[in-house]
């Protein structure tokens, strides 16, 4: 997660909304006029059952440990490209490099049964800042697009699946905006779900943050649900998360549409799903809100042990669950 030093307070406030409408049981009867908009758009859709595949907890910790160091000069993050690539060779994909000015994206794609179907792109940055050894930032999200490789790689859908690994987010979404330059890697895109940490919980009141002086009713006191930020002119996209909850092992998820691709709320604008969203790409950002949560954000201490083992697995099979279903699906631009 990049760090912006803009206002936090606009990106409080849209959490606080959303946070407002995730609670809610009925939207119909919330008052706020945007949002029952859009939630009553999507609510109608039917959601396809499909069964995907179960994720492997030590599967994902083993990534995270062996990632244990910074990514953050040249040989750094050429050590963990190697990783990246072995490690998705072994499943049998063939990933590309792709350089631009300052780092080396990778890149990789399996092809749909159906052409007019379709791609959908799981996405995570693989660098740190460059005191820490992001466990959590960005590990975590790296871990989880190494598992789908592993569990969609030689699964048949309709849809593409194509894989990415960022470099250069904490740069200033280096990787992801070089990335979207390449008018071909945007043809046929149909959604983008970017994950930047998604293994950090906290059970202790007040641990997770939320504004000052709003009147929110938090989901609970503890940081211990998962975030899903997206742009409101792509709702399907969305709400691909909703029906994710078929096991109670599954954390909560929070969807948070943000309409006018951020442009009142920089801060929600801190991560590698921003630059599809210029490009009129739908895209989400699946995160456990970073510095509103953990206390290692951007910190040598974000190391392997502070990773929540159950809640990084059950992040990760939402996300396979919301991936399996939008790759199954075959309709209009979601
Ligand atoms: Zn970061």
């Amino acid at each position: 997660m990049y760090r912006k030093q803009k206002s936090i307070l606009l990106v409080l406030f849209v959490l606080a909304t959303a946070i407002l409408v995730g609670c809610s049981g009925d939207m119909k009867q919330r008052e706020e006029p945007l949002v029952v908009e859009t939630m009553r758009v999507e609510k109608p859709q039917p959601q396809q059952v499909v069964s995907a595949p179960q994720v492997s907890a030590t599967k994902l910790l083993a990534h995270i440990q062996r990632l244990n160091f910074t990514r953050y000069t040249p040989a750094e993050r050429s050590r963990t490209r190697n990783y990246i690539t072995t490690e998705l060779k072994k499943l049998g994909w063939k990933p590309k490099l792709e350089k631009f000015t300052d780092g080396v994206n990778i890149f990789a794609e399996r092809q749909g049964t159906n052409k007019a179907g379709g791609a959908i792109l799981v996405a995570a940055h693989y660098d740190t800042v460059f005191i820490s050894p992001g466990a959590d930032d960005n590990a975590s999200g790296v871990a989880v697009v190494l598992e789908i490789a592993r569990l969609l790689g030689s699964q048949p859908t309709p849809r593409t699946l194509q894989l990415a690994f960022f470099d250069r987010e904490e740069a200033g979404l280096l990787g992801s905006k070089a990335f979207v330059t390449n008018k071909a890697h945007l043809q046929n895109l149909h959604g983008v779900i970017v994950m930047d940490m998604v293994g950090f919980t906290c059970y202790t009141a007040g641990c997770q943050k939320y504004p000052v002086g709003l009147p929110v009713t938090p989901p609970s006191d503890k940081g211990d649900f998962l975030a899903v930020v997206g742009d409101a002119e792509h709702l399907p996209l969305l709400s691909s998360f909703h029906n994710t909850q078929k096991s109670e092992n599954l954390p909560p998820v929070l969807t948070l549409p943000i309409p006018l691709k951020g442009l009142l709320t920089p801060d929600v604008l801190r991560s590698d799903h921003a630059p599809f969203w210029y490009q009129g790409v739908g895209a989400v950002l699946v995160t456990d809100t970073a510095n509103l949560r953990t206390p290692h954000y951007h910190q040598p201490s974000d190391v392997p042990g502070t990773i929540d083992r159950s809640f990084l697995t059950g992040a990760a099979q939402v996300v396979v669950n919301a991936t399996v279903s939008l790759l199954e699906t075959i309709s209009p631009k979601s």
